[in-house]
């Protein structure tokens, strides 16, 4: 079967399967058109000259943008994985970004370590980070059948070392919040730990033992995904977003860098830290998304020689976290640099040096291998760590955004939520903290469970606003409830 036969079969199937959510919000959209025609020129029903049919007949017949169910802005881990669900759900879908299949996690070590990346006041983030771990071998199972190549999904565990008194008193109160998470974590001796993976630093002092932390490649998952949602017959509109479109009280699409618009009955912002920098977003949608910077290093074992180690390695040294996360193609990614610096994603020689000296002092022997690649990248970060997902207070527009240091591991929970909140379904329990609405008027935060806002720097558009979204309050999404 042909995309464009797959396409016309998602539409259908959108009317029925969904309860006619994309159908609705559409004819919805255009009665607003209609009442608010003169607010924005071009948002007016038959004013854009764009095809109102399928996806594909709008990208490839015609050059022209399609008018889709759903338009993700940001084609990134996060805008894929939604667009994927989304279109496996029965909605047609688009997205737009110049370069789909790119973004942070490009850069990323691809973790998935709900255990080992567990912090005080994250209780929240750990459910949810749990529910996404959960998810993994059916996600990357069922991705396989509908994308070609292996996604480097490792169950290979990871050990969590200390090398001093000082880290060692830090890492025993990680076991304690574990242990009180009721999370397994095992304690292991210095000689432990060493008998695990022969190849650490004598002085390392202490462990811990994860089994179920584990690993995937971010980048073979990315591509996996783009291919799937290409299958799936998803339009990528390789353009930069620069509006969003809002029409009387609704979001009704995105207008696009060269001036074309993209009409849509929901749009998905899945920028990346650059999500709350979409011009048009209207004060009560409040996207808090700042970038943090992560500089990593990727190391490849030496021919012929065993890998330097079995399984994900760890350590907090000298205060800065420092991981090795080797892969099964001989790939040893050392990571990453946590630093604010706003846009900034220059490679330096401090950060580099910083990473191989902590390294070198857990694994000696990586001063042997060759030094492939160094790249820095943008964690989209929001004030308590948290993503933002789901509806928003503007009808027609919800957020898929601010993963910060998990988005790889929340690739799975975050696709099946905004299927969910699309199609007005009910979102896993997991994500409800992380409703869109949460940093918006008085009590946000606080109202989530998801940890107060840490006091991190805000974008103009923060604070002002309306409370909690729809998700939170009704546990399903106002297009599809109202
Ligand atoms: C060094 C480092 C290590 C990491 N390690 C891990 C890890 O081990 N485990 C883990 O789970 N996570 C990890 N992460 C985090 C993870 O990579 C991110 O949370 C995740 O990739 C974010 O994905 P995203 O799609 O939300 O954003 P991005 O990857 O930033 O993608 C956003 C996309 O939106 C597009 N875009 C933005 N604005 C527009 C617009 N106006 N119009 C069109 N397109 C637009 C951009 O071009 C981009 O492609 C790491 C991140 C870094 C930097």
């Amino acid at each position: 079967m042909g995309s464009g036969e797959n396409r016309e079969t998602g539409a259908g199937a959108a009317a029925g399967a969904s309860a006619g959510a994309g159908e609705r919000s559409r004819a919805g959209a255009r009665a607003g058109a209609g009442a608010g025609a003169g607010t924005d020129a071009g948002v007016r029903a038959g004013a854009t000259g764009l095809p109102g049919a399928g996806v594909r007949a709008g990208v490839a017949g015609t050059g022209r943008p399609p008018r889709p169910d759903v338009t993700v802005v940001g084609g990134g881990l996060i805008g894929l994985v939604t667009a994927w669900r989304a279109a496996g759900a029965g909605l047609s879908v688009a997205v737009v970004d110049p370069a789909p299949g790119g973004g942070a996690a490009s850069v990323a070590a691809g973790m998935l370590a709900p255990v080992t990346e567990l912090h005080h006041g994250e209780e929240a983030l750990l459910d949810l980070n749990l529910a996404s771990a959960r998810r993994y071998p059916d996600f990357v199972a069922e991705l396989a059948e509908h994308a070609e190549g292996d996604v480097g999904y490792r169950a290979c565990g990871t050990l969590a070392v200390a090398l001093d008194a000082d880290d060692r008193a830090l890492l025993r109160e990680s076991h304690l919040l574990q242990r009180q998470c009721g999370l397994a974590a095992e304690w292991l001796t210095g000689r432990e730990c060493r008998r695990l993976e022969p190849m650490l630093a004598p002085g390392v002092r202490g462990g811990l033992r994860v089994d179920g932390d584990h690993q995937v490649d971010p980048r073979r998952l990315t591509a996996a995904l783009l291919a799937a949602c290409e299958r799936a017959g998803v339009a990528l509109v390789r353009r930069e977003a620069s509006a969003l479109l809002v029409n009387g009280d609704r979001a009704v699409g995105v207008r696009l860098a060269d001036g074309d618009q993209l009409h849509a009955a929901h749009t998905v912002l899945a920028g990346g830290s650059r999500s709350g920098r979409l011009a048009g977003l209207p004060p009560e949608v409040s996207v808090p998304v700042r970038p943090v910077k992560g500089q990593i290093l990727r190391l490849r074992d030496l021919p012929g020689l065993p890998p330097l180690l079995g399984r994900t390695v760890r350590a907090v040294v000298r205060g800065e976290q420092v991981y090795l996360v080797p892969r099964a193609n001989g790939e040893l990614v050392l990571g990453a640099t946590s630093e604010e610096r706003g846009w900034d994603t220059s490679v330096t020689a401090g950060g580099v040096y910083q990473l191989l000296r902590d390294a070198h002092e857990l694994l000696p022997g990586i001063t042997e291998l060759p030094l492939v690649e160094t790249r820095a990248g943008l964690r989209p970060t929001t004030p308590d760590n948290g993503p933002l997902l789901g509806p928003t207070a503007l009808p027609g527009l919800q957020l898929a955004t601010g993963h910060h240091r998990n988005g790889v591991l929340l690739a799975p929970i975050t696709g099946e939520t905004l299927a969910a909140t699309l199609t007005g379904a009910e979102p896993p329990d997991q994500a409800r903290p992380f409703h869109a609405g949460r940093f918006t008027g008085a009590g946000a935060g606080a109202a989530t469970g998801a940890g107060g806002p840490a006091g991190a720097d805000r974008p103009a558009n923060a604070g002002a606003g309306t409370g909690a979204s729809p998700l939170a309050r009704a546990g399903r999404s106002s297009e599809v409830s109202a």
